[in-house]
This record gives structure tokens, sequence and C-alpha cells, in this order.
């Protein structure tokens, strides 16, 4: 899987992807997430290629660049990943989206942005059943639980967290400052 360089994830690196343009401290910028027979991959663009370009993007988040500052932690992605997980939950098109589907479930159990509910068994087999915690109306969201050998998880966990930089040096590290720090991302 080419995953190119992810160096700058969770902020944009010094210029457009697409353009090249250069980024300017508090404008915009898109992170498009493409989904090719190849694998994941990921880009930061500016609004112009994002409105080019968007269209063929699996998921899309909203940011604004942030001024460097080494001594912050790098932002985690957990609500890009939320947006993928929407996509991927509301798609299930082929088996290998259920499997990046569940694990990115899984990964947002630990991040405890999904709660994990009782399991269950349907005709297909078993479901992880899950729901946002901050959701108001409790929507519940059933994933097919895949088979996936412990190889093939472990290879498509370490490809989300490279996308979406949830893991490496002081990752854990990072998370609990997060609390204390104002989320780098603004909604769209
Ligand atoms: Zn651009």
């Amino acid at each position: 899987m080419t995953l190119g360089n992810w160096d700058h994830v969770g902020r944009p690196g010094a210029s457009c992807d697409g353009c090249e343009a250069t980024f300017v401290e508090l404008d915009d910028f898109y992170s498009l997430l493409f989904m090719g027979s190849d694998g994941l991959s990921r880009k930061e663009v500016c609004p112009d290629c994002y409105e080019r370009t968007a269209d063929e993007a699996f998921a899309f988040w909203k940011s604004t660049v942030q001024p460097p500052d080494a001594s912050r932690p790098r932002p985690l992605d957990v609500n890009f990943l939320v947006e993928f997980f929407e996509r991927l939950n509301a798609k299930k098109d082929d088996e290998r989206q259920l499997q990046i589907c569940y694990i990115v479930a899984l990964i947002l159990i630990r991040k405890k942005t999904l709660i994990q509910l009782p399991s269950a068994r349907n005709e297909n087999g078993e479901v992880l059943r899950v729901r946002f915690k901050q959701d108001a109306d409790e929507t519940v969201h059933e994933i097919p639980v895949p088979e996936l050998t412990a190889d093939k998880m472990e290879l498509i966990r370490d490809d989300l967290g490279r996308i979406f930089n949830l893991q490496g040096a002081g990752g854990d590290k990072a998370e609990a400052q997060k609390s204390s720090t104002p989320p780098e991302s603004t909604e769209s």
C-alpha cells in the first residue's frame, strides 16, 4: 500500500498538494481521503483544489491552517476519522470497506468516541454494535465483524494510524494533553 509522505498529517504542509499554492495561517484547507485500488491516500488542499477534486474523494475534512508551534503536540485526527467512519458505515460497498469500517470502529472505541454495546448476531454472523458517545438520539450502528487474520488486521490498523496520525512516539501523551488544549480543527 502506497501512502506517500504523511509527515505533515494534522497540519498541512507549506503548500497545497494540488496546485502548490502556499498555505497562509488561518486560511481554510481540506483534508481529502482517497480510496484507490492500491490503498488509501490523503491530500491536504486549498479550497480551489478542493472544488476541483472533492468529487473523487471518499471523505473530506475542513480545517484551518494553524501557526506552527513545535511545543504543541501534533493534533490527532479523530474528527476526520469519524467522518471516514460515517462514510464507510453508510456505504458498506465491498468486503475491503467493511474490513476497514470495522477497524475504524475499534479505533474509535479505543479513543472513547464510540461506545461499544453488547454485540449481536444476525443471519450473516456476528455484528459489532456501537453508538457515538455524544450522540443525543443514541443511534445504534451495526458493523458486521469481518473475517480477518491478525496480520491483515494489523496491516490495516497501521495504515489508518499513519494516515490519521493516531500512533507513533508520544501518541498517548498527546492524547492525554488533548483535553487541556483547544481543538486544532474547525468544524465546517
Ligand atoms: Zn490548491
